[in-house]
């Protein structure tokens, strides 16, 4: 009899040679469990999704209820469903009030796609600018704003009219004129290996777009619901964008995202044609359930206000004369080594001593930190500890800086 393991190779599509092959049965907190019951700490969420841990005991519950009502009833945006109104309904009011209405869909590459759309769709323009090193998902819009060749390069033709830009760099906001429809940037970079842009330079952006005409798109999937240290991590710049998205950690697990914009920007998909976007699961009400708990836990634990110290926390503990440096804000954090040789050697023994991390797409020596918000103390000291074992057990001394 075939393992699961074989199964899993044989039958479910891989997108690598090199696929973790990890075997889980549960996961609770913190912590996701073995079949063994050996217990391996999250220190990635699941890439952002598990701000909350694993199996909120009110995200569960709350996905029970749903349940227990309806599932799907139909189309996104026909029928009035509590779970997406009272979810929309809270989203707008923890929103500048310019962010007021909000279309859900299943995922974030496909709020980047929405967005991309109704920022052409609204302005009559064409021309999009994105940036380097940026990461908006795997669909083909998405993947036209990337800023990675490699990672395009053998998916061509993709969308025309989109210009590349460098975070920080003010010429390149010339590039922004009366012709661009959007703009569209992560608030911080994550695959990039988390680069954090200059209060100055995103107020320049904002205004550069404001001047122009341009729709701001900033992309939260990864950044927002408090992994920086506030609920939106536009807030460090004293910017709103002209649409937000947002997915991952929307749901509490469950499949959601979202692009947000005001009502009169999101009034120009139902004209001309009709029925701009269209989804048919976009908003199910099992997970939009799901999110509006996950939120009202989020909110009422204060665990937004807990992230800085958080964050100390890691800065205090890890520490060691190979970690080149520590990039990013709260607990969205990188830590860059020499090469992507030493960061994988230094995963792995994390990996077997129970401590699951990462590498970032688009920055193969550094580290990922983004550790589910509800994390305490000891168990971040405990994962520091770990991890200073594995950078002690691999580092020699032509590591050190
Ligand atoms: N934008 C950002 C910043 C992301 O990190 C991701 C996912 N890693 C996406 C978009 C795409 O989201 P999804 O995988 O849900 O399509």
């Amino acid at each position: 009899m075939l393992t699961l393991r074989q199964l899993f190779l044989n039958n479910n599509a891989q997108t690598t040679h090199f696929p973790l092959l990890l075997e889980f049965e549960r996961a609770e907190g913190v912590y996701i469990y073995d079949k063994t019951g050996k217990a391996h700490t999250d220190l990635i969420s699941g890439i952002g999704v598990s701000n909350l841990g694993h199996s909120n005991p009110r995200v569960v519950q709350a996905v029970k209820n749903q349940v227990d009502k309806y599932m799907h009833l139909m189309v996104y945006g026909e029928y009035v469903q509590t779970p997406q109104v009272r979810f929309a309904e809270k989203l707008v009011s923890i929103l500048p009030k310019s962010l007021n209405s909000v279309y859900f869909t299943n995922s974030g590459g496909e709020a980047v796609e929405g967005a991309l759309k109704l920022a052409k769709r609204f302005t009559g323009r064409q021309q999009i600018v994105a940036f380097n090193n940026s990461y908006h998902g795997s669909t083909h819009g998405a993947l036209s704003v990337m800023g990675n060749e490699e990672f395009k390069q053998a998916y061509r033709p993709l969308l025309p009219g989109i210009s590349f830009i460098n975070l920080n760099s003010l010429p390149g906001l010339d590039l922004i004129t009366s012709q661009t429809a959007c703009v569209i940037l992560e608030t911080i970079q994550g695959e990039a290996g988390v680069r954090v842009p200059d209060a100055a330079y995103m107020q320049a952006l904002r205004n550069r777009c404001t001047q122009v005409g341009a729709l701001l798109i900033l992309d939260e999937i990864q950044a927002a619901f408090g992994r920086t240290g506030k609920l939106f991590a536009f807030e460090h710049f004293d910017i709103i964008p002209d649409i937000l998205l947002l997915a991952k950690a929307l749901g509490g697990g469950m499949p959601v995202g979202a692009f947000i914009a005001g009502v009169d920007v999101m009034a120009a998909l139902k004209e001309n044609p009709i029925l701009g976007h269209i989804t048919t699961f976009g908003g199910h009400p099992v997970c939009c359930a799901a999110g509006l708990a996950a939120l009202e836990v989020l909110l009422e634990e204060g665990l937004v206000q807990q992230v800085a110290e958080k964050e100390a926390i890691i800065r205090n503990y890890l520490t060691h004369p190979a970690i080149k440096q520590i990039r990013g804000k709260g607990l969205m954090l990188a830590v860059e080594f020499k090469s992507f040789e030493l960061n994988k050697k230094i995963i792995d023994r994390c990996i077997e001593n129970g401590i699951i991390t990462d590498w970032f797409l688009h920055c193969s020596n550094s580290m990922r930190l983004a550790p589910p918000l509800i994390i305490t103390a000891p168990q971040l000291i405990n994962a520091c500890n770990i991890i200073t074992e594995a950078i002690d057990f691999h580092a020699d001394a032509t590591c050190v800086k």
